[in-house]
């Protein structure tokens, strides 16, 4: 029978969620839906040194902004609760026990200077700095001191810890979805630690318990998880529980526009991107990073633009909605190879998902914007506004920012392009000019258009010729939506009288 596909995306609340996590959570997400099966969020915070405030908030509230609706987690329960470790405590001892009494765990009683010590010594002979099957046996653990000295230190309380005990060299094997085969011998590999006297598991061992625990089909993680996947395997193996070990698929990286190692918070504030989903006031230094949110990317443009940093769908389509990246995403067109990041691309994406949503809404998003910036527009104007402007811009702020003479009078006029433009006979052209629109009945792009056009001509000049110092004149812009429809919508009235201030005040 197949296996019902449930996944789990899994971090670690030690701060806001890096951007290249949130793709992470949207691959597993992606994979779970397109197979009809289940996506679980599971907060691992066993390791309370490195627990920050806040951030499993941040964690939930990012991942709903983007779209991913888990079908278990903490905040929404489900069969397999608690979904947060610390949560889960009581249950690991077992686990840890069980790998003791079958002999492929131990006890180990040293110190943080004996470590330091071991590993200085091993260093000095050229050897991996490791604490492996042939390192363990001048260390102070279960095999080397004497059970009665064991069983005395555990009664005494003093503190310890287990460790796996892997074999000295053997072939530990696996399939990554891929990467294909990975190959490691337990030569290479380290007794890891998997459970502390004050009672907590480490990554490793509460990790696996609770993929085994719920049931988890695949491990859809990023490449940094690579290295501890053979000690994963080795785990299964020790539990017997091989026959339903997760398939494991490790992502590749996001890296840095540059594509020179992996992509972090000072690229991106070196080269103006945000890498977090949302802005994030860190608790301790009270430093804000930008997010995505605030920076005005839409989740749809944030998520179509992470699903191609590492996915490469036939005939090099770029554009999807949530709904058509379930329908044809697959693990088999993840490539191995990091991902480079790409602002102008990210751009391009944000600039498109700005065409496709309904003006309205973008105008109430941007009606506190503007009336931050002093200007009270009614929602009906600003979604005009909205309509016309948002072909020249990647953001909605920037049409607050770049159409600020939709709300307010222009105070000063360009002067670059007033010194390339103007004539001496142009206050006489803008007065005039008012004058007749000001006798239409109504002002529409079209007539707009067809009045001064005929005014030029009477002039014997052509529309070329006229047409900046008219945008100019009304907006006071060298640059912008196209003039008429600016006009129109500017009304009648304003536009009048802002050709006759032009007349009186526009000069180079
Ligand atoms: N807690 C790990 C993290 O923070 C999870 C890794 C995994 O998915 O196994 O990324």
């Amino acid at each position: 029978m197949e296996r019902r596909v449930r996944v789990r995306f899994a971090p670690s609340p030690t701060g806001p969620l890096h951007i290249g996590g949130v793709r992470t959570a949207l691959y597993n997400y992606l994979f779970a839906k397109k197979h009809g099966g289940d996506c679980l969020l599971r907060i691992e915070d066993t390791d309370q040194n490195r627990f920050v405030p806040g951030a499993e908030d941040y964690i939930l509230e990012s991942l709903s902004w983007v779209g991913i609706r888990f079908d278990e987690g903490p905040h929404v329960g489900g069969p397999h609760a608690p979904y947060r470790q610390s949560e889960r405590k009581p249950m690991y001892r077992e686990y840890a026990e069980q790998l003791l009494a079958s002999g492929h765990a131990y006890y180990a009683f040293d110190t943080p200077e004996e470590l330091e010590a071991m590993r200085e010594r091993l260093k000095a002979g050229s050897m991996p700095a490791q604490y492996d099957a042939v390192s363990r046996m001048s260390m102070n653990n279960s095999l080397t001191l004497p059970a009665d000295e064991v069983q005395r230190r555990l009664e005494n309380g003093d503190p310890y810890v287990v460790r796996i005990k892997l074999p000295r060299k053997e072939e530990v094997r696996f399939h990554d979805a891929i990467r294909g085969w990975v190959v490691v011998n337990t030569s290479q590999m380290d007794d890891k630690v998997l459970f502390k006297s004050d009672g907590m598991p480490t990554y490793h061992l509460a990790n696996v318990v609770d993929d085994y625990l719920m049931q988890i089909s695949h491990v859809i993680r990023g490449e940094e998880w690579l290295p501890s996947a053979p000690l994963h395997v080795m785990l299964y193996r020790y539990f017997g529980w091989e026959d339903v070990m997760p398939v494991f698929a490790h992502l590749p990286l996001l890296l840095k526009p540059e594509g020179n190692g992996k992509l972090s918070k000072r690229d991106g504030d070196r080269l103006g991107f945000p890498v977090f989903p949302l802005e994030w006031k860190d608790p301790a230094s009270a430093e804000v990073s930008s997010g995505y949110r605030e920076t005005g990317y839409s989740p749809e443009a944030v998520v179509n633009m992470l699903a191609l940093l590492g996915w490469h769908p036939s005939f090099n389509r770029e554009l999807f909605t949530m709904e058509e990246l379930i329908e044809a995403f697959s693990l088999e067109k993840v490539s191995k190879s990091g991902a480079k990041f790409d602002l102008d691309k990210a751009l391009w994406f944000n600039h498109h998902y700005l065409m496709e949503r309904d003006p309205v809404a973008i105008a109430e998003e941007l009606l506190p914007i503007a009336q931050s910036a002093g200007f009270d527009p009614d929602l009906t104007y600003l979604s005009a506004v909205v309509s016309l402007m948002r072909e020249k811009v990647n953001f909605p702020k920037e049409i607050i920012r770049d159409g600020s003479y939709f709300f307010r009078d222009p105070e000063v006029y360009d002067q670059g392009a007033l010194a390339k433009k103007w004539k001496p006979e142009t206050p006489e052209f803008m007065r005039k000019l008012a004058d007749t629109y000001a006798q239409a009945d109504e002002l529409t792009p079209a007539n707009a258009e067809t009045m001064f056009k005929e005014q030029c001509e009477a002039a014997g000049q052509s529309a070329g010729q006229w047409m900046q110092l008219l945008r100019l004149a009304v907006s006071g812009a060298a640059a912008g939506p196209p003039v008429y429809e600016m006009i129109a919508l500017l009304g009648q009235e304003k536009s009048v009288q802002r050709l006759r201030v032009a007349a009186e005040k526009m000069k180079p």
